[in-house]
């Protein structure tokens, strides 16, 4: 994902927009929790703000993944912001900026971090999801499977066991 920023050169409030297309595994675009489905799409536009070279608009992938609680295959359209400014390289300004060489700018790193780093700690169906039952098993979110998951607290029970024994 290549932005060649050479009009730029000409003036401050310059702009110029981009779209790219690419796979995950182009990207390199590997998540612990779910999978990018093909093409991961970025489009936006680059500024010359007089300081350095903002680079700003959006992601929008369909990720697959197994709910973490109840285990069934979902896929999810994400959307995603960026806005990242650039220097090139040798023309100073602080340490953190994004540095690029000649006229082109990559943000594929870019992209691919922000995309990572969007992703929730637990990928799950629907906020409300019940699970899986866990004793039989069956996912809660189709119907109740009539077992028993109350589960006492070991010292009430041990105490209800005294008065049995007592009684
Ligand atoms: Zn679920
Ligand atoms: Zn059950």
């Amino acid at each position: 994902m290549m932005v060649n920023i050479a009009e730029l050169n000409t003036g401050i409030g310059k702009e110029v927009s981009f779209a790219f297309e690419a796979s995950a595994e182009a990207m390199d675009a590997v998540s612990e929790g779910c999978t990018f489905e093909a093409p991961i799409v970025v489009r936006g536009k680059a500024t010359n703000t007089g300081v350095c070279y903002r680079l700003e608009g959006i992601i929008a992938c369909r990720k697959s993944f197994a709910c973490d609680r109840c285990l069934e295959p979902c896929t999810e359209e994400q959307t995603v912001e960026f806005s990242e400014d650039f220097r090139r390289s040798g023309d100073g300004g602080s340490e953190d900026a994004n540095v690029f060489e000649g006229d082109t700018v990559d943000i594929t790193g870019m992209v691919r971090d922000t995309l990572l780093a969007a992703q929730p700690l637990s990928n799950i169906c629907k906020p409300d999801c019940k699970g899986l039952c866990p004793v039989c098993g069956a996912n809660l979110n189709h119907g109740d499977c009539g077992c028993e998951r109350f589960v006492p607290d070991p010292r009430l029970a041990a105490l209800q066991q005294w008065k049995k024994d007592f009684e």
